[in-house]
């Protein structure tokens, strides 16, 4: 081959590079889920799946132990319950024996992941409980007594409803433990190693944690399974649209800062702006301070 010949070639080679369509990306219906739910998710406005749910979905339908790290933000939510309303669509609830748990750490993320379910298995017939602080203990204790195909739970009313004797956990196929590092901080290591061992060793176990600390390591080691380990990376945290700048001060008098406030505000010909302080009263001296140098400046009226 010549040189002149090599060129060319090499000039063709990266023509039919550059021709090659990108890689086709996966898709919902590429991951094994049941018609009715695809239709849920189509309707939820998703197009394509996250990451997580991409790796997660096909390994849950196989019923193989997933632990994933992961945090708020990646889709995980959906990752675990889109394949287990499909899992659940064969089989029977039998009275106070709901045939999978969810654990969360905070009774507002359990109510999330109930709207999920409500919202992904409207097309297939699921019962669910809830068992949160603030929830009537009667209502969710009619649904339990009747039962239920998903019980959603903090780690304490679990165990309370547990002893009260109004609830087994033998049947469970499925368990999932939600935001692991939440729980550790919260203390509730202990409920969940004591929840695991009243669950049947032969379940599906579904642990999602955004960050791997050795007490959680010890509790993965001992009650998942060969699990499929999905590690995806954090959700951006600033839109991308967003310019970041830092302005660096000489100390931290407030006078100062306000004036560097105001000089920012002016040198970056801001319209409309919302600006945080890590205090209320700093929000009220801010809102007050911009107000006297002719800012049409307010501090939010909300107090927690
Ligand atoms: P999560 O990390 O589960 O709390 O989900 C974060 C947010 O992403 C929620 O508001 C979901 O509704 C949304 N979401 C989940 N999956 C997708 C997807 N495949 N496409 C677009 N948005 C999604």
């Amino acid at each position: 081959m010549t040189l002149e010949n090599a060129a060319q070639e090499g000039e063709q080679a990266a023509e039919t590079k550059a021709e090659t369509p990108a890689e086709p990306k996966i898709t919902f219906a590429d991951l094994g889920l049941s018609e009715p739910t695809l239709r849920a998710v189509t309707e939820s406005g998703y197009t394509y799946p996250t990451p997580i749910q991409a790796a997660a979905i096909p390994e849950v339908l196989m019923n193989r132990d997933v632990l994933g790290i992961a945090q708020t933000g990646t889709g995980k939510t959906a990752a675990f319950t889109l394949p287990m309303i499909d899992i659940l669509a064969a089989g029977r609830a039998r009275a106070r024996m709901p045939r999978t748990l969810i654990l969360e750490p905070t009774r507002e993320l359990a109510a999330q992941v109930a709207e999920g379910f409500d919202k992904y298995g409207k097309y297939q017939k699921l019962t669910k409980a809830l068992l949160i602080g603030g929830v009537s203990f009667g209502d969710q204790d009619a649904l339990l007594a009747r039962g239920v195909d998903v019980l959603i739970a903090t780690p304490g009313r679990l165990l309370d409803h547990f002893e009260r004797g109004k609830l087994l956990l033998t049947g469970v196929q499925v368990m999932v433990v939600d935001e692991a590092d939440r729980m550790l901080d919260m203390g509730f290591i202990p409920d969940i190693e004591r929840i695991f061992k009243l669950t049947p060793f032969t379940r599906q176990t579904l642990f999602f944690s955004a960050t791997m600390a050795p007490e959680i390591t010890r509790i993965t080691d001992q009650f998942l399974s060969n699990p499929k380990r999905i590690e995806v990376a954090k959700p951006a945290t600033t839109a991308t649209t967003i310019t970041q700048r830092i302005v660096a001060l000489p100390g931290s008098d407030p006078r100062t800062r306000r004036a560097a406030l105001r000089a920012t505000i002016n040198s970056c010909e801001v319209k409309n702006a919302i600006i945080f302080c890590n205090r209320k009263t700093d929000v009220d001296v801010v809102a007050l301070s911009l107000k006297r140098h002719g800012y049409n400046a307010a501090p939010h009226p909300w107090r927690s």
